[in-house]
């Protein structure tokens, strides 16, 4: 078979993914791949489990029905699993983007590296235990920090200090034999939206993880912006001038320290001595608490503009905010607002809120695999 035949196989497969539905005769005019080849392709991917027949079309020109293919949802499972400060979360993904099955483990953050590589194949040993290990594709680790996608090293994480220097992928092979890729949190979550989420009709968008800490993933052009060090989008540790909060990197007046949700309370805390959650603290922004009011305006100011910078800085048609910034949803309105009025040129830009939960970074890690599978370009 030579590569030629394996690169039309993997063609063929990739649009019939992206079209959902499409016929043999459509193939052949989109690819530009000879029918005869097409036909037999086809015999084979569904000799194979991948594809199957699901219902007719008419052809517009001969009036005479033609089959439709689709990609078989379960014929091909991917793992996703990521590495957080307080657990491991990882789950198999069919093609559909459902999570078919999933695991999670809880941690300590600061536990030796060996302990956490231990951790990561009991995770995953338990997850494969689970499916027909022959349909899975491949494993996409999600990382806690910076790391080495070409060669699959995490080299450092800031709030996970023990876990450096990792030869993630290569530990991961070696234990389970499947094949493993490696990508960074926000860009593991962007590639969620991109692949099953908010973003999937979009070439132009940006991801904003919000909760214990600020970062944000970009598709630019269609594609993920990963940088040199897989960790482009560190939104949150560009620098407040005239704020001296300490932030969890070590440098002082990053967004993070002063807009995340510790940020805040801490806030609340120095300025006002009470020690609240972060709903105690919009009840009294809400009734009109005239210190917590001054500080809170503050930080949602701050927020705003540095949204206004990303958006001045990459022209998205969207920002998806994370779902725990569902908290401020008495707030959307002024906080738009600001975002707006600090936006270079004036177009409508999409707010939205993110839909998933807790697996986001999982999932991204599964689409990374399944665009592996697909050679997507992404
Ligand atoms: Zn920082």
């Amino acid at each position: 078979m030579g590569s030629k035949y394996i690169l039309h196989k993997i063609n063929i497969l990739k649009v019939i993914y992206e079209k959902g539905r499409i016929s043999r005769k459509k193939l052949h005019e989109f690819l530009d791949i000879r029918f005869a080849t097409i036909t037999e392709i086809v015999k084979e991917l569904k000799k194979e489990g991948i594809i199957k027949e699901v219902g007719r079309e008419k052809n517009q020109k001969s009036g005479r029905p033609c089959s439709l293919l689709s990609i078989i949802p379960d014929s091909k499972f991917f793992i996703g699993c990521e590495l957080t400060p307080y657990n491991i979360i990882s789950v198999v993904l069919n093609f559909n983007g459902s999570i078919v099955e999933k695991v999670k483990l809880n941690i300590n953050l600061n536990d030796e590296k060996e302990k956490l590589q231990r951790e990561i194949i009991k995770v995953l040993s338990n997850l494969i235990n689970k499916v027909e290990k022959n349909k899975i594709y491949g494993i996409g680790f999600v990382d806690p920090g910076i790391v080495d996608i070409e060669n699959g090293i995490s080299l450092f994480s800031s709030i996970m200090p023990k876990w450096k220097d990792v030869h993630i992928k290569r530990h991961i092979e070696e234990n389970l034999s499947i094949e493993t890729f490696v990508i960074g949190s926000s860009q593991a979550k962007v590639l969620s939206e991109k692949f099953f989420g908010k973003g999937k009709k979009f070439k132009n968008f940006i991801f904003v993880e919000y909760g214990d800490g600020i970062s944000c993933g970009v598709i630019s052009d269609d594609k993920v912006i990963h940088g040199v060090g897989g960790v482009a989008g560190e939104f949150g540790h560009i620098k407040i001038i005239g704020r001296n909060e300490i932030c969890k990197c070590g440098k002082k007046g990053c967004l993070e320290s002063i807009a995340s949700i510790p940020g805040i309370l801490n806030n609340i805390k120095r300025k006002t001595g009470e020690i609240l959650n972060i709903n105690l603290v919009l009840e009294k922004y809400k009734s009109g608490d005239l210190e917590i009011k001054k500080n809170i305006s503050e930080i949602f100011e701050i927020f705003a503009v540095s949204i206004s910078n990303l958006i001045n800085l990459f022209n998205p048609e969207m920002i998806i905010f994370d779902k725990n910034f569902q908290i401020f949803n008495d707030f959307f309105d002024l906080i738009f607002e600001k975002i707006k009025a600090n936006m270079v040129y004036n177009y409508p830009v999409k707010f939205e809120i993110s839909h998933f939960g807790e697996e986001i970074g999982a999932i991204g890690g599964a689409c990374l695999s399944m665009s592996k599978f697909l050679k997507l370009d992404i």
